[in-house]
């Protein structure tokens, strides 16, 4: 926990991480996240400078955040990402900063994110197959990725692959992604797909929900054995003896860790989420263009930490409309 004051939700769950996504854009166009068209972009006018997010995550870090994840969109194609995350850097009070990317344009950056002491980076890589990642995220950059895979690894950073499982299209990779904790002390995850792919379309039941994907890991590895989870985790981590790496699996679907959530969302636009699920969020940039002090912004936060829902599911009640956005809007 942060050395600053402790800050709680309404159901006494304490915050303290939150999941800042820089950007809407990017320069892939995973199925499971965006239409092939892509979504349409936020003019720039309506998405936060980072002199806004900067000040925001101030606001934040006063009350008790310790933790940003920058996410997006692909965080590396917005333009000075290096110069805003050395202004986050120098934030008193925030601990720790990580990185979730698609590794396209990551790997020159790399010695540089050491030196800011980011060394949390989650790579989202779903294959380990050149054809399957191109039908998967319909750009053909699976060479850049696995360059900044191997980058990773060299320079020690502490990589998670993130990998979404969808039935026809990648459950042959499960035991080769598997395989590379044998030898790097890297942790695979394998998230369970969700309904956020900017078509609001979705399968009536999930058929690679974190049973079946467990099942299939204990197939390959009878003796996979279940590690204690680190505080606040999503995942439930699993280690084959002997490996170098663990394996997690995430119910991001299942919805099994909302009782131990610790995270709140800030989306491009400036709009606050407390769950993933709820429909929009506390719009806040109009509200901080339109002059509100710190404190004011402070206090609008605190009132949509006290109105946090239940769990995913009682967010998803509260919807007017079925889930339809894109993950690259909500920031994943
Ligand atoms: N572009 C970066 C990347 O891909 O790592 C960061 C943003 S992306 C939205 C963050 C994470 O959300 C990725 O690991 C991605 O696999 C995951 N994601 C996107 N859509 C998803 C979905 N429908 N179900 C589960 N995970 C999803
Ligand atoms: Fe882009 Fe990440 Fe969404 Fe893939 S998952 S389309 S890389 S934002």
């Amino acid at each position: 926990m942060s050395s600053q004051s402790l800050l709680f939700d309404n159901h006494g769950r304490p915050l303290s991480y939150l999941r800042l996504a820089v950007t809407d854009r990017c320069n892939l166009r995973c199925f499971y996240c965006m239409p092939e068209e892509g979504v349409r972009y936020l003019p720039k006018s309506q998405v936060l400078s980072f002199e806004e997010m900067e000040r925001l995550v101030r606001v934040l870090v006063g009350m008790g955040i310790n933790k940003v994840r920058i996410t997006g969109g692909e965080p590396f194609v917005r333009q000075d990402l290096m110069a805003f995350l050395r202004k986050l850097r120098a934030i008193e009070g925030l601990d720790e900063i990580a990185l979730t990317t698609n590794g396209v344009l990551t790997a020159p950056h790399l010695p540089e994110l050491n030196d800011l002491g980011i060394r949390s980076i989650n790579l989202s890589l779903d294959t380990l197959d050149r054809q399957r990642f191109l039908k998967i995220t319909r750009r053909d950059e699976f060479d850049r990725v696995r360059q900044t895979l191997d980058a990773l690894l060299e320079q020690n950073f502490d990589v998670k692959i993130n990998a979404v499982v969808m039935e026809g299209q990648n459950t042959d990779d499960l035991h080769p992604l598997t395989e590379l904790t044998r030898q790097y002390p890297l942790s695979v995850r394998f998230i369970e797909e969700m309904p956020f792919n900017g078509e609001g379309s979705h399968y009536p039941k999930l058929i690679w929900n974190y049973r079946r994907i467990l099942d299939e890991l204990q197939q390959f590895y009878p003796d996979l054995q279940k590690l204690p989870d680190p505080a606040f985790s999503t995942a439930a981590i699993y280690q084959v003896p002997g490996y170098a790496g663990t394996v997690g699996i995430i119910a991001a679907f299942s919805r099994t860790f909302c009782g131990t959530c610790n995270r709140i969302r800030l989306t491009a636009q400036g709009e606050l989420k407390t769950c993933l699920y709820q429909h929009g969020g506390l719009q806040i940039r109009d509200q901080m263009r339109n002059g509100l002090s710190d404190e004011q912004l402070a206090g609008l936060f605190l009132s949509a930490f006290k109105n946090r829902p239940f769990d995913g599911f009682e967010a998803e009640r509260l919807r007017p409309d079925a889930v339809h956005e894109s993950m690259t809007t909500i920031g994943g």
